[in-house]
């Protein structure tokens, strides 16, 4: 018998009949001897509905001041959730029962909608769990030391579910979602990508930071910290497939580098539309000049990704560096308010239609001109490269957001990651 935990996504969750699905999967994995906890998300959309009513009613004004109450309604879809899965787990004749955040407790810090998990404690769980109940946990939320209800960012409930596994020390976290394992690039987007069967903790970090929203990057950071065995799945396949062979499904993020193994030059393709550029340009180009500017970015809690300083000219050079688009008015703002006027620049541009593409591999370590043959099938497709940006394993670059398609199946083709891994 183990502890084993679930976590289904929005599409999973999206409607009462696969919810009831879900039930009868996890009924099976129940009588199979094993103890079920299982967090899920919000029934797909249903997050996205209850944040757009709240932009009706404050338009264009549903800004930090707003994060608290943004937390407590974003919170309640990850509840119903919860509870009509209780029940169709009772109605499954299991014994059942669900949990909020608040209730567990899964504490964290203050920061509403983009909370970090900071202790679980399960005792309560415990309890249930040795009383022979499924147990049902929010995904997405917790509540801190003042008792308000937090969320932890979109795409949270991976990061909830990790978490549980490791606070409980569960046997494995098995993610299931609406694809069928962690592919070489979002199967949306190119056709021919492959299912990896397994991938490294290490490659799962970089593709999840660069944009691939299959997982939600911290709860890679978790598993890797607690060394929480993690696969992600298929929520479609016939509940009641054989128990062995859905154990050994979908993607496994493994953390033992197996040296035997010819690594994948590059194992995968991420991309992010999530970017937006910001160029303050005619900068005197002298020391101190990108603490000026990125000193005011950081203290205004701006995280900035690429960052790129031009040959100067005359004295004079251009600064650009990308942020998430959701904070790009509030950095231009701010740059023309603050900086351009003692920094003498001369201007502040930015553009929002910009994306990054990355390709990824532990095999890049050793493995020389894996970023040049980038550069050369970017430029045969006629993509202008704005910013480059490279770290042991990943080479990533700042294009149009227009090529973005273009240039994911262009580099999955030139590193063959349509063809079977040899
Ligand atoms: P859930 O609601 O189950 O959490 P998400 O939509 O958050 O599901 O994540 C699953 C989606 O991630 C897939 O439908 C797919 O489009 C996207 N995705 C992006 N990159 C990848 C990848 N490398 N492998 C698999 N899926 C990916
Ligand atoms: N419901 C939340 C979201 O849509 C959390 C999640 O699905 O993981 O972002
Ligand atoms: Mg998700």
């Amino acid at each position: 018998m183990a502890l084993i935990v679930h976590k289904y996504g929005g599409t999973s969750m999206g409607s009462t009949e696969r919810i009831r699905n879900v039930a009868k999967r996890v009924a099976k994995w129940a009588r199979a001897g094993h103890q079920m906890v299982v967090v899920p998300s919000a029934m797909s959309g249903e997050t996205n509905r209850l944040l757009g009513l709240a932009k009706e009613l404050a338009p264009g004004k549903v800004d930090d001041d707003h994060n608290r109450e943004l937390d407590m309604l974003a919170a309640t879809g990850e509840q119903a959730s919860s509870a009509l899965l209780a029940i169709a787990l009772q109605a499954e004749g299991m014994q059942a029962v669900s949990y909020a955040g608040w209730q567990v407790q899964v504490r964290t810090d203050s920061a509403f909608t983009k909370a970090r998990i900071e202790s679980i404690e399960d005792e309560r769980v415990r309890a249930d769990l040795d009383a022979g109940k499924v147990v049902v946990i929010t995904g997405f939320q917790g509540v801190d030391d003042a008792g308000n209800i937090t969320t932890l960012g979109r795409g949270g409930s991976d990061t909830s579910a990790v978490a549980i596994a490791a606070a409980m020390k569960a046997h494995e976290c098995l993610i299931y979602t609406d694809v069928d394992g962690v592919y070489t690039t979002d199967p949306r987007v190119e056709p021919d990508a492959r299912r990896l069967t397994t991938v490294s903790f290490e490659e799962m970090l970089e593709m999840a930071s660069l944009g691939s929203k299959v997982l939600q990057i911290r709860s890679v950071e978790f598993a890797g910290k607690y060394k929480v065995p993690l696969r992600v799945l298929s929520s479609f396949t016939p509940w009641d497939i054989d128990i062995k062979e859905e154990a050994r499904s979908g993607t496994l993020i493994t953390f033992e580098e197996d040296e035997n193994m010819e690594q994948a030059v590059v194992s995968g393709i991420a991309f992010n539309r999530d970017e937006a550029k910001i160029s303050v340009l005619g900068v005197p180009d002298k020391p101190g000049i990108a603490y000026h500017i990125l000193g005011a970015v950081a203290d205004a809690n701006v995280e900035v990704d690429v960052i790129i300083q031009n040959l100067s000219k005359d004295g004079r050079t251009d600064f650009s560096f990308t942020v998430h688009r959701n904070d790009y008015a509030k950095t231009v703002d701010l740059l023309k308010e603050k900086v351009l006027p003692t920094l003498g620049a001369a201007d502040i541009v930015g553009d929002t239609k910009i994306c990054k593409v990355s390709i990824v591999g532990i095999g890049m370590r050793s493995h020389v001109g894996v970023a040049s043959k980038m550069f050369r099938v970017l430029s045969e497709e006629g993509i202008n490269i704005q910013m480059i940006s490279t770290s042991e394993i990943k080479t990533s670059v700042v294009i149009d957001e227009k090529y973005m398609e273009l240039a994911v199946r262009a580099l999955h083709k030139a590193f063959d990651l349509d063809q079977p891994a040899s």
